[in-house]
């Protein structure tokens, strides 16, 4: 899967507050996603994030 920092991304769970609307806000060894709705963040190494998320919502400059 193609993602890139700043990307909107669907996971296969939602977070906890029912939204799954996460934004990347770190590329790297591991991945940091925001959940947009209350600010919560992950952080996880980046082979268990590419387990776990389902697909890009936005990419980086389009809305
Ligand atoms: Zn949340």
């Amino acid at each position: 899967m193609n993602y890139d920092l700043h990307d909107i991304v669907e996971m296969k769970k939602p977070h906890a507050c029912q939204t799954n609307r996460w934004e990347v806000i770190r590329m790297g060894m591991d991945i940091k996603i925001k959940c947009l709705n209350c600010g919560h963040i992950v952080m996880l190494p980046r082979r268990d994030f590419e387990k776990k998320v389902k697909k890009v919502l936005v990419k980086k400059g389009e809305d």
